[in-house]
């Protein structure tokens, strides 16, 4: 499960956790919520140019050059899927530290995620039948 980038509609999508049984189809990353709904993605300030580059990924929402505070974090899937858990990140601790540099758990979304997946593997993947062995005569 490493890191992996797609561009989507100029938005830079970077997700923490991939698979190769689901490849691109159920990417996870820890999403962002903010006031109860997804923000819209961040652009970096990197001076001028026809392309700003902006961002989705949980670690831009880190208050900083005036882009938007994560208030809390959940697990997000390339299909739509959304977690049902919310995680509020805990600023106190974080403190003045980049979000990317400040130790925050993700086990809790990624978990969420994890159990997303089994589900979908549940559903693509009936069980087999066993084998009938006819041996009546
Ligand atoms: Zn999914």
């Amino acid at each position: 499960m490493a890191g992996r980038n797609a561009s989507e509609g100029g938005v830079l999508v970077e997700w923490d956790w991939w698979t190769v049984e689901f490849g691109d189809v159920h990417a996870g990353a820890a999403g962002v919520l903010i006031g109860g709904g997804e923000p819209g993605p961040v652009y970096f300030d990197v001076g001028s140019g026809p392309n700003v580059p902006s961002t989705t990924h949980w670690t831009a929402y880190d208050g900083r050059s005036r882009r938007p505070r994560a208030e809390a974090l959940r697990a997000v899937c390339a299909c739509g899927w959304r977690g049902a858990a919310e995680y509020p990140l805990d600023w106190a601790t974080i403190g003045d530290r980049p979000l990317y540099e400040a130790d925050v758990d993700l086990a809790g979304p990624l978990a969420d995620w994890t159990a997303h997946l089994s589900v979908v593997r549940d559903r693509a993947v009936p069980l087999p039948e066993p084998p009938v062995a006819s041996k009546s005569r």
